[in-house]
């Protein structure tokens, strides 16, 4: 990123994080009831490139619950661990149409509609190997790690308020099990699922992980290749079809930027070789996609030509 971009970029976000502030729209989503607790008004904006240059605005280091965004990084565990086919057995790559909470499948296919989805991102879990809970959580911790460059810390109080509240996770998970597309141990893949998503990340932490997906998978600052290009491609396109839910298709017209969000407020963003774009606001809309998240990305998809199909897109490390 030249200098002039850095500082236009910087200006920016600077801008928007001013503008957007008063904007109070949209709620915490307390079907969690835990989430119902955080502060609505932390705001914040990061951006990494793919050679680790690192701008923020607002509470970039508040850390705050992944949420969703967890089923990302889990879809590649498993397609690193198992392959594609074996992914593909269970769960598809087709956006639903329909809220990331539906209970709903592939009754064409006898799988999960999409990895983004819940359904999706519980068979995926399930797919997490080890011998016992703890082995399998040891290797969602490792990947975390890989990602994060320390010890994932899960937000102990927003995990135990969704196994007691997560009911509807619970019967998605056992109507899976009834058509055999997860294994018994029910409980434990919910559970292991309710931890993935309590995990706390901060903003600049999303930035840094958009920058690794942007660079096929290495890690901007450490070098060290999280994940393999191969997979990270099929997370990228996910991402890009699946990751704002029912709000894919709108978004991929008007932003146009491979994503995910979480109800916790968090929005990733990826550039491919680029950098990774995030923030961080937790009222979300009626998707479950933090509205103001949602407006920074509108705007700085638009100012700096940031769509995957602009031909204006800035697509090297110079530009
Ligand atoms: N843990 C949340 C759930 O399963 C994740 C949903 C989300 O972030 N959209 O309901």
């Amino acid at each position: 990123m030249t200098v002039e971009r850095r500082d236009w970029f910087r200006t920016t976000i600077e801008q928007l994080h001013g503008e957007l502030g008063p904007d109070t729209t949209g709620a915490t989503a307390d079907y969690i009831p835990e989430l119902a607790n955080v502060d609505p008004d932390r705001f914040a904006i990061a951006g990494e490139t793919i050679d680790g240059q690192h701008l923020d605005v607002g509470d970039a280091q508040h850390r705050f619950t992944i949420q969703s965004i967890s089923k990302l990084l889990m879809y590649g565990l498993a397609l690193e661990t198992h392959g594609r086919d074996r992914v593909l057995e269970r769960v598809g790559v087709a956006p639903t149409g329909d809220s990331f909470n539906a209970i709903t499948l592939d009754e064409h296919g006898n799988r999960a509609p999409n990895p983004m989805v819940n359904a999706g991102a519980i068979a995926i879990t399930d797919l997490v190997e080890g011998d016992g809970v703890d082995d399998r959580v040891e290797t969602v911790r490792r990947m975390y790690e890989r990602y994060l460059g320390h010890r994932p810390e899960p937000d102990r109080a927003v995990w135990a308020s969704e196994r007691a509240t997560g009911h509807r996770n619970r019967a998605i998970a056992y109507l899976m099990l009834s058509r055999g597309i997860i294994d018994d141990r029910v409980e434990e893949t919910l559970d292991l699922y309710f931890a993935q998503c309590a995990v706390l990340v901060s903003t600049d932490d999303l930035a840094t992980i958009g920058a690794t997906l942007a660079n096929h998978g290495v890690h901007p600052r450490t070098g060290e290749q999280v994940v393999s290009a191969e997979v990270c491609r099929d997370m990228l396109t996910i991402a890009l079809t699946c990751g704002m839910y029912d709000y894919a298709g709108e978004w991929a017209f008007t932003v146009g930027i491979p994503a995910k969000s979480g109800v916790g407020g968090g929005i990733l963003g990826i550039l491919p070789g680029v950098g990774g774009i995030a923030t961080f606001s937790p009222r979300v809309d009626e998707y479950g996609n933090s509205v103001r998240g949602v407006r920074v990305f509108e705007e700085l998809s638009r100012r700096f030509s940031l769509h995957l199909f602009d031909p204006e897109r800035p697509w090297t490390r110079t530009t």
